[in-house]
């Protein structure tokens, strides 16, 4: 079996020691200290700006997501979404819920994100960006140049959902004057799912709501704990574990640039390959280095899909609604190979035969 899927990912060898390894006590200096190192090397992977922090829970990516509604907006506050797929429809729901009011760029299929988009939305008083980055669902990667100007013209807190791109492609919170980032364990850094981690500007902290509607999600009461290398609830030790293995490793492999290079030439590898053959790369938008969406024509794509897995043991993503039966997505992070690839295309020539 290989996943050329977008998470849980291929595993790498290095985190199976934390499979295997005793769950120790956490309220310790010793645990203190691993989060507290761990912590400081996505920081800096994340280029977060002095006077920022990073906090981490045990939930899934969208745990985070509506964390950071809940704390770092309010009804005061008016929203913008780019809402380019399921993720972006994701934010909606969690601002309604959470009463904040907001607007969204609701993007057709295969309608690429412009400044055109964005103008209509110039100086009318929104608040706060909220964008998915790259929208896994579709496989749009936004231009953040684009956003973060089109942010700093408007006075706007920029709040990014980075899950399926920070440690598959470049980022930089400093850089693009990032106000949250959100990510998670089992996407790109490629760990088991159940951890996701926000990372908070230092403007962002000063903005914070001091009465969340979640007891759990208290950014306020994370922060205090964190200081420590804390958290005010149990945290998910096995996988904190597991990203210091990975930590390890990818320093190993001689650090981020490294390894995002290692994830690109996988990337560039596979759509060479492809390159003539009856399925190709859908190019109505930017694409990131994480995950490459294919169309199909004259196959059932989710034919394709259940296909790969029953007769070859491959996952890939298939799409839904309107997409399942002509686009699946295959990623490029976790533990595959030039050599998984290759194998990966010839079971799709198989089957598209
Ligand atoms: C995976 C993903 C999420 C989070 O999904 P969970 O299942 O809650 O982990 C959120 N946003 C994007 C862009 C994702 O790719």
């Amino acid at each position: 079996m290989k996943n050329f899927t977008v998470g849980p990912v291929e595993p790498y060898a290095c985190i199976q020691k934390a499979y295997t390894r005793e769950i120790p006590y956490f309220r310790t200096e010793v645990y203190s200290d691993l989060v507290k190192s761990n912590l400081r090397t996505l920081s800096g992977w994340l280029d977060m700006e002095a006077g920022s922090e990073l906090l981490y829970f045990a939930c899934s990516g969208t745990g985070a997501m509506e964390a950071a509604v809940d704390n770092c907006l309010n009804e005061k506050d008016r929203a913008l979404v780019i809402n380019g797929g399921t993720f972006g429809a994701r934010f909606c729901s969690l601002l309604e819920k959470h009463h904040v009011p907001y607007s969204s760029v609701n993007l057709r299929w295969n309608e690429a994100l412009t400044e055109l988009h964005l103008s209509e939305y110039q100086d009318k008083g929104y608040t706060a960006l909220l964008v998915n980055l790259h929208e896994t669902s579709s496989g749009q990667f936004y231009d953040i140049e684009m956003l973060s100007r089109f942010c700093a013209r408007n006075h706007m807190y920029l709040i990014v959902d980075a899950i399926s791109t920070f440690m598959a492609d470049e980022y930089s919170m400093k850089k693009y004057g990032v106000d949250v980032t959100i990510f998670s364990s089992q996407k790109a850094l490629g760990l088991s799912p159940g951890m996701s981690f926000v990372a908070l500007s230092k403007r962002m902290i000063e903005k914070l709501n001091d009465n969340p509607s979640s007891c759990y999600f208290d950014f306020k009461d994370s922060l205090n704990n964190i200081a420590r290398g804390q958290t005010p609830f149990t945290p998910a030790v096995n996988i904190m574990y597991e990203l210091h293995y990975m930590i390890n490793y990818i320093e190993e492999q001689g650090g981020l640039s490294s390894w995002l290079e290692h994830i690109a030439a996988k990337c560039r590898y596979f759509r060479q390959k492809i390159h003539g053959k009856p399925y190709y790369i859908n190019d109505a938008y930017s694409l990131s280095n994480m995950l490459t969406p294919v169309i199909f024509s004259g196959v059932d794509a989710y034919d394709v899909f259940k296909r790969l897995s029953s007769e070859f043991g491959f996952y890939v993503n298939p799409c839904g609604g309107e997409l399942a039966s002509s686009m699946l997505r295959i990623s490029h992070v976790g533990n595959t190979s030039m050599e998984d690839i290759d194998q990966l295309i010839a079971a799709i020539d198989q089957i598209v035969k």
